[in-house]
């Protein structure tokens, strides 16, 4: 019997051991750390270790199912790869098994947020909808459940990383900056390459859906798939998106519509909601049906999530602003003078990418995390209050006392939140419950 070997015990994880088993191999989960979910692993018995590797029995897989969290450059991984045996990712395990039509989305930046937003608009159209990926309960151990109409994913490279087949209908490439490089040697071209994977199986029945200003893209793109641009710089005759007069036009197949008054605010947003609006054309929702998603999208937690007015200044919380052009975006979008909250585990930021938007709107900084010295030494010649703070409660006081009224405070950190914080959500509730005690 054909044994799989899944390496990495967390929701997709476990969810792809379950799939494994319901299909009748052998399974083997195997985490280095704690496993959460032991009750299902149980439940269905399937076998597992926690806390070690044991790499004889690791050794006897057929495939082994990589999570995204185990890096390609670990010495397991090069072990297993030495030995001949073929290393997949979840998303490409899960494939497998499911007959949907797939929109697969992915992007440095924007992915579950356009995720989100294609969901809805098939959901708001009567399908039923599988939403998954980087979200919810899980690719497989929904499929193991059963099928959908549609199933929308939020892909990230590391699981494009360890695909062969996988061929979504329609793919959606948001944006390619320098993120995650410590996974690909250093290299933004392996980042790129491993972004641009999300197209590789398509063939011209499929469509790929991509921004048109984004150089990385454009620059390195081939595909066989039916190629469809977003931009908002350029306006396009043929089939693309574009944006003029605060609407989105879309043009396929030489029908043109247009949305106005879109739910969520910033360029960024615009981007996003172009993209799934391609999609749900290409996918014949109906046109009133995209607008209204469009419209009454519920902007979801910690992306530029609006906390309160406490004496007329404004409290926003983007702690899910992880690197440096999510915080570009979210500087760009304001229309106030800006009280900004930077800073956590630095990935190596090249800060020289702000100072323009900052020397313009951003009249003070509080710093937090452990590393300040790059911020500081960033933007001492362009800010005169630069603050370090010790807590997020301390950062939220400093700030509160620095802005005044018809001002906006913004975390939006830059940076990874370990040391101080669980993750990013934690970093961003720790927030909004200091703002709400002011
Ligand atoms: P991801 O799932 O790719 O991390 P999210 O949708 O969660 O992306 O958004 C994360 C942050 O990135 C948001 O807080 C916002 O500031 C920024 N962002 C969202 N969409 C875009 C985009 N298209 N381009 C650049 N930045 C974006």
């Amino acid at each position: 019997m054909k044994k799989i070997v899944v390496l990495g015990g967390g929701i997709s994880g476990v969810g792809a051991a379950l799939l494994a088993k319901k299909h009748g191999y052998d399974v083997f989960l195997s985490d280095k750390g704690t496993i959460i979910d032991k009750k299902t692993l149980r439940n269905n018995n399937i076998k597992f270790e926690e806390g070690i590797h044991t790499i004889e029995e690791i050794m006897t897989a057929s495939e082994v199912v990589k999570s995204p969290g185990i890096s390609d450059l670990d010495d397991l991984i090069k072990q297993i790869k030495d030995k001949g045996i073929s290393i997949i990712s979840e998303i490409e395990f899960a494939y497998r098994f499911t007959n949907s039509k797939i929109v697969a989305i992915t992007g440095t930046n924007g992915k579950t947020t356009t995720t989100l937003l294609v969901g809805h608009i098939l959901e708001k159209e009567g399908y039923d909808v599988l939403i998954a990926g980087n979200i919810g309960t899980g690719f497989s151990k929904s499929i193991a459940e059963k099928d959908y109409d549609y199933i929308v994913l939020e892909v990230s490279s590391f699981q494009l990383d360890g695909i062969k087949d996988f061929k979504p209908d329609i793919a959606i490439l948001l944006n390619i900056t320098s993120d995650h490089l410590d996974r690909y040697e250093n290299s933004l071209e392996n980042y790129i390459e491993s972004k641009l994977q999300i197209t590789k199986n398509q063939n011209k029945e499929d469509v790929f859906i991509y921004n048109y200003d984004d150089i990385n893209i454009v620059n390195n793109i081939k595909t066989k798939a039916k190629m469809i641009p977003f931009s908002l710089k350029k306006i396009f005759k043929t089939d693309g998106a574009f944006y003029v007069n605060n609407e989105i036009n879309i043009n396929l197949n030489n029908n043109q519509m247009t949305i106005q008054d879109l739910a969520l605010q910033g360029k960024h947003n615009v981007y996003n909601s172009m993209a799934a609006a391609v999609a749900s054309r290409v996918l014949e929702v109906r046109d009133f049906i995209t607008r209204q998603s469009l419209q009454d999208f519920k902007n979801i937690e910690h992306r530029l999530e609006h906390v309160i007015n406490v004496h007329g200044i404004e409290f926003i919380n983007d702690s899910k602003a992880t690197n440096i052009n999510s915080v570009w975006f979210a500087l760009e979008s304001m229309h106030k003078e800006i009280v900004w909250i930077v800073g956590g585990v630095d990935k190596g930021n090249n800060y020289e990418e702000l100072i323009e938007l900052v020397k313009e709107k951003v009249k003070a900084i509080v710093c937090i995390g452990h590393q300040t010295d790059n911020i500081h030494k960033a933007f001492k010649d362009h800010v005169d209050n630069i603050v370090d703070a010790n807590s997020m409660n301390e950062a939220v006081g400093f700030s509160y006392q620095l802005a005044e009224k018809g001002d906006v405070v913004l975390l939006s950190p830059a940076c990874a939140s370990f040391n101080m914080f669980n993750n990013f959500e934690h970093r961003g509730e720790e927030f909004k419950k200091f703002v709400r005690s002011l």
